[in-house]
């Protein structure tokens, strides 16, 4: 799940707590509310002996014995002296010459199609970028750009040779390691992602009980 900041993030308002992100399901016959994965997955749990909740903790690299994952390493990376200060997070976004590529080139077509003469009749003229070329345009496109929040599929469910996971969601050549969440989709959803996650981490609860008899 999520951390959240309390305030400030696009959707912050709406969400009704601090620490945990509150996951978003909207219910048709009231749109306004919100329902937490939180508290329907987590919090009825937290007193159980086998389960712990670390926070604030970056996992650095997953533990091997041999073949078996056996736990994973954490590195708590801080920003300054504070421990309570927020750590550093580096996305890494448009690191890769090929994604500013791709993004020029839709910035350049969306404006063609904007600016075409058969949509002069609906349109009162250009808001932004207007026509930007080089540096102006890649840092018009590196202040513009945002991810629509759906990062995933970068460990994706399949049996090609870019595969991670097998449908059982172990992750191939690895012993005890299972993925569950967005990064095993193999393409993004065409509606929000939040719902898929929540029913990617039942199935594994599902099948990880199975497994083991519990
Ligand atoms: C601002 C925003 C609004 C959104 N709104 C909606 C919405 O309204 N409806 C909807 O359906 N979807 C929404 N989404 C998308 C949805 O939240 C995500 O698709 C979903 O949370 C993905 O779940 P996940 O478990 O794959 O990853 P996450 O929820 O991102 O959980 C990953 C967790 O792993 C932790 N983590 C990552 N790397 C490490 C590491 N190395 N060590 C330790 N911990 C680590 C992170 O801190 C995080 O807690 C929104 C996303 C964002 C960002």
């Amino acid at each position: 799940m999520r951390h959240q900041p309390a305030s400030g993030a696009a959707s912050g308002p709406q969400c009704d707590s601090p620490g945990l992100r509150h996951h978003v399901l909207f219910a048709e016959a009231d749109p306004a509310r919100r329902h937490s994965l939180y508290r329907a997955y987590l919090r009825p749990w937290l007193d159980r002996p086998n389960l712990t909740v670390l926070t604030g903790a970056l996992v650095h690299r997953v533990v091997f014995d041999g073949r078996r994952a056996t736990g994973v390493e954490i590195l708590l990376r801080l920003r300054s002296a504070d421990p309570l200060a927020p750590l550093a997070i580096e996305a890494g976004f448009l690191s890769d010459p090929a994604d500013m590529t791709t993004a020029r080139a839709c910035v350049e077509l969306c404006r063609a199609l904007g600016n075409a003469p058969a949509f002069r009749p609906f349109v009162r003229g250009e808001a932004m970028p207007g026509p930007l070329k080089g540096d102006a345009l890649d840092l018009y496109i590196r202040d513009a750009a945002v991810t629509y929040w759906h990062q995933s599929c970068t460990a994706r469910m399949g049996r090609d040779k870019m595969s991670v996971v097998d449908a059982t969601l172990k992750a191939y050549g690895v012993d005890g390691l299972r993925v569950a969440d967005a990064s095993i989709m193999p393409r993004v959803t065409t509606g929000n992602t939040q719902a898929p996650c929540a029913i990617i981490g039942e199935r594994a609860a599902g099948m990880i009980r199975q497994e083991h008899g519990a």
